[in-house]
């Protein structure tokens, strides 16, 4: 008898209620149909494939584009009691899980694009039942999502090889154009597109030009409780503000790619432990790090688009309390994306400029932050918000034009 994904939700996961589009995801998946879940980050996605894994017989296949991502991911599973496991060539024990999965005892295998598809692998999956795949991350498969991966081009062969098995394409970050494109490219039926609302009302967004960037950093910092992220342009830059910030006498880390790992396992560590830390990162970090209560989210410099914007400062504020994201931004931020634009081949250069002036839109603008950020992703959100820099304190140049509107209609 099928299992019942209530019960598994409750029992299993803890959890007394499905949270927004989740319930309508995972029916979709149960009935076995191909499904695109638009979610922000923090809405609950692993849920949607981690349940119908549990509920359907057979193994599920997750593929996800980081192996740091795919351990987090198994910790978590393995905490709700669910049998997971990574296949990366940085595992030690693949002999092991290649047994687990041969035997049915795994309901997860996380692998990595240019493993799923090669051609061995595809042999592989033939060795037991499976219940879906899942594809996160899913906009790594669109030119036009910011992060193309074309290792998730060669997806396709893979889950075609296995029509009957469904397929759950995920991410938290696609455009609608990005949307169109990730059906095509996955083989997914167009009414299978299921977008969750991306407000995060609790998260107040700050947009200002840099004037003196390290002064304005530790003013905005000292102002703020709680632990909070820096998100720095350059490695160089993220030890330099680490240092900066750190004079203010609040805890602060550094984290970027070129640390020592067991330094950057550790920063981490400390961080996700804080209640008051600031970290001063690259992009790298952030992506699979579960700390609900950081406070604000700081950006030194412009992010590549608007949805690596959202992403970033999506980690902020994920249990729902207050908190805050600041942008700081200058000109040379355009003129260096505009110059690497001139780097990228033709085919690109369209989807780069779009991103960048819809970047340019938002940092410009007079209008509602949330109402220009919403409506790139496709909502029809209200004119103001209440809750952003442009509608707390409306800029200069707005009370003037709203003054003598007020005065010519008077
Ligand atoms: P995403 O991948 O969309 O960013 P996650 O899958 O990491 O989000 O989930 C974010 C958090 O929400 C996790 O701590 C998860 O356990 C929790 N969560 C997911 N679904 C529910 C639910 N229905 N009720 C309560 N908490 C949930
Ligand atoms: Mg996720």
């Amino acid at each position: 008898m099928p299992a019942d994904p209530l019960d598994i939700l409750r029992t299993t996961f803890g959890f007394p209620a499905f949270r927004g589009v989740q319930e309508r995801v995972v029916a979709r998946v149960m009935a076995g149909d191909g499904t695109l879940a638009v979610m922000p980050t923090g809405a609950g996605k692993s849920l949607c494939y981690q349940l119908p894994a549990l509920a359907r017989r057979g193994t599920a296949v997750v593929i996800s584009p980081l192996i740091a991502l795919m351990h987090d991911q198994v910790r978590s599973a393995e905490a709700f009691g669910i049998h997971a496991a990574t296949l990366t060539s940085a595992d030690s024990d693949r002999d092991e899980t290649m047994r687990r999965f041969r035997e049915g005892e795994l309901d997860l295998l996380y692998v990595a694009p240019e493993r799923a598809s090669n051609p061995g692998f595809r042999e592989l999956l033939r060795l037991t039942e499976l219940s879906l795949f899942a594809i996160d991350e899913a906009h790594c498969v669109s030119e036009w999502g910011h992060d193309f991966r074309p290792d998730y081009r060669l997806l396709r062969p893979l889950l075609d090889a296995f029509p009957q098995v469904p397929r759950l394409a995920l991410t938290a970050t696609a455009d609608e154009h990005t949307r169109a494109d990730i059906l095509q490219q996955l083989g997914l039926p167009q009414d299978g597109l299921i977008v969750a609302g991306f407000d995060r009302p609790n998260i107040q967004y700050r947009i200002s030009p840099r004037d003196g960037l390290a002064q304005q950093l530790k003013a905005f910092i000292a102002e703020q409780e709680g632990a909070g992220i820096v998100y720095a342009p350059t490695r160089d830059a993220t030890e330099r503000l680490a240092a900066q910030i750190a004079e203010a006498g609040r805890p602060t880390r550094a984290y970027h790619a070129g640390l020592d790992p067991a330094v950057r396992a550790k920063n981490q560590r400390d961080f996700v432990a804080s209640e008051d830390m600031v970290m001063v990162a690259t992009i790298a970090f952030g992506m699979g790090i579960d700390k609900p209560d950081v406070r604000f989210v700081a950006h030194a410099g412009l992010p590549k688009s608007i949805e690596a914007y959202y992403q970033e400062t999506g980690r902020a504020g994920r249990d729902g309390e207050p908190a805050v994201a600041q942008l700081f931004w200058g000109a040379e931020d355009f003129a260096r994306a505009r110059k690497r634009l001139g780097e990228v081949d033709d085919a690109r250069v369209a989807g780069e400029r779009t991103r960048l002036n819809a970047l340019a839109q938002l940092v410009e603008t007079s209008e509602c932050r949330r109402a220009v950020l919403l409506r790139h992703f496709g909502e029809h959100p209200a004119t103001t918000c209440g809750n952003c820099d442009n509608c707390l304190s409306p800029p200069a140049t707005v009370d003037v034009t709203t003054v003598a509107r007020k005065l010519l209609s008077a």
